[in-house]
């Protein structure tokens, strides 16, 4: 049995891992090379956030990897104790809890894991090999493989299965027919660089977010830690503008943010990098769950859903995905139209959150009052420990929202 995994990135490195449990041969198709990839997936040089599910799911799925990421100098945060967090009510009480990550960029945590993958006998992860498309049985009822291209030469893949986790929702379309769609407006600007900061420049605190607060404060970042001693320092806006790009302008963007703090680091920072830049307009969910898909094909990853990134929920969400489809596989041969319908239920609450972030006209009622329950979380957050806990453990994955509502109403958890 052969199942083949499309776009060798975060979500398909993941499923060849678990794939590779169950099938004889796992051939996974990257149109990059390492060294090319990071232009392709462009995101890939701003901050990554991997929250504390997602640190779990990695850590079962690669024993070993997050002690492999500490000793490269990846530190640990406390999001609790060791987060200066001024969000649009305030600064968030600073105190000790259970929700902790691994801080580090998203290309050494791919890399570290893509060399775990490559070293698996049953996987075999070709570069610079671009699909062109899947094919299908002469009924269309059944998968029967991929064509793809390796310089000008096109080849025949036959498979079993076929993972699609290359991240375009538009050839998605192409191939599977329509599905319906669901889209959030989410206008968001990036712009990052890594930076040298000399020791304690963040007072006592690992990292710095200054979250954004459309409509009166659409521009906020993060100074966050990463391997080796350095900084990722990420600029975030929502009023359209375009990002800065060089040093001056990142020092004149932090110096109007509302604390002082961004800036005074900054200033003593020593930028390292290119500054990169990242405009997103809107994110959209492919809700394949109600569509009929052949059979022998799953869709994973951001090729299902791209999510507003300020929450840093994708990486995490690829990982439950991928949970599902380990825990779906060996179900027999009609399984994969269940798993979409999973992988929809498991996006509902992402989504949602997602969603209340920029938007504040021409929302319908629920969506309007899930946005005021937010925001009264946001502003409780800063006056009660119990509720900034409850907070973070919804943020992380680790617990349903249901918990901070409880916390929020002074319920026990
Ligand atoms: C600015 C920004 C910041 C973000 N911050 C965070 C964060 O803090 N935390 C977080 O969890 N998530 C974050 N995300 C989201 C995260 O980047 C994605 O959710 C994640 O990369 C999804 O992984 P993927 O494998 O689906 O897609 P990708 O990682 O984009 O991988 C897709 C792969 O498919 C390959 N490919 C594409 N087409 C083909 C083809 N035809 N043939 C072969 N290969 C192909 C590509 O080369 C690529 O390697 C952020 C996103 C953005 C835009």
């Amino acid at each position: 049995m052969t199942a083949v995994v499309v776009g060798g990135g975060f979500a398909g490195l993941l499923a060849a891992r678990i794939l590779a449990d169950h099938y004889d041969r796992v051939i996974v198709l990257e149109r990059g090379t390492p060294s090319k990839r990071r232009t392709v997936a462009s995101q890939a040089n701003h901050l990554h956030v991997l929250l504390q599910k997602g640190r779990e799911i990695l850590e079962k799925l690669f024993p070993g990897l997050d002690g492999e990421l500490a000793a490269a100098g990846a530190p640990e945060i406390d999001w609790g104790k060791d987060t200066a967090w001024l969000n649009p009510f305030g600064w968030a009480p600073q105190f000790p809890t259970s929700i902790r990550t691994r801080s580090c960029s998203r290309t050494f945590l791919e890399e570290r894991i893509r060399e775990r993958v490559i070293k698996n006998h049953v996987i075999k992860y070709l570069e610079e090999a671009l699909v062109e498309c899947p094919a299908f049985s002469l009924d269309g009822r059944r998968v029967s493989g991929v064509w793809y291209r390796t310089e000008s030469v096109r080849h025949f893949l036959p498979a079993d299965l076929v993972v699609l986790a290359h991240a375009n929702q538009n050839s998605l379309t192409e191939w599977l027919g329509k599905i319906p769609i669901e889209k959030n407006e989410a206008v968001v600007g990036y712009a990052s660089c890594r930076y040298q900061l000399p020791p304690s420049v963040l007072a006592g605190s690992k990292q710095l977010y200054v979250q954004l607060a459309p409509p009166l404060r659409p521009r906020g970042g993060v100074i966050c830690p990463v391997e080796n001693g350095e900084y990722i320092v990420t600029l975030l806006s929502c009023d359209g503008k375009p990002g800065p790009t060089n040093e001056l302008e990142f020092l004149k963007f932090s110096k109007g943010l509302p604390t002082p703090r961004f800036f005074e680091a900054l200033l003593r920072g020593i930028p390292l990098s290119p500054f990169y830049r990242y405009q997103l307009s809107k994110s959209s969910w492919l809700k394949l769950g109600n569509a009929s898909l052949p059979e022998g094909v799953v869709v994973i990853g951001d090729a299902v859903c791209s999510l507003n990134p300020v929450y840093g929920q994708g990486m995490t969400m690829a990982a439950l995905e991928v949970e599902e489809l380990a825990a779906r596989v060996l179900k027999g041969r009609t399984w994969e139209s269940g798993f979409q319908k999973a992988v929809d239920e498991l996006l509902r609450v992402p989504w949602e959150l997602a969603g209340s972030e920029n938007k504040v006209k021409g929302l319908g009622l629920k969506k309007r009052c899930s946005q005021l329950i937010f925001q009264h979380a946001l502003r409780m957050a800063t006056q009660k420990p119990k509720v900034h806990r409850s907070f973070l453990e919804v943020m992380h994955m680790m617990q349903p929202p249901i918990r901070l509502m409880r916390s929020l109403v002074g319920l026990p958890a």
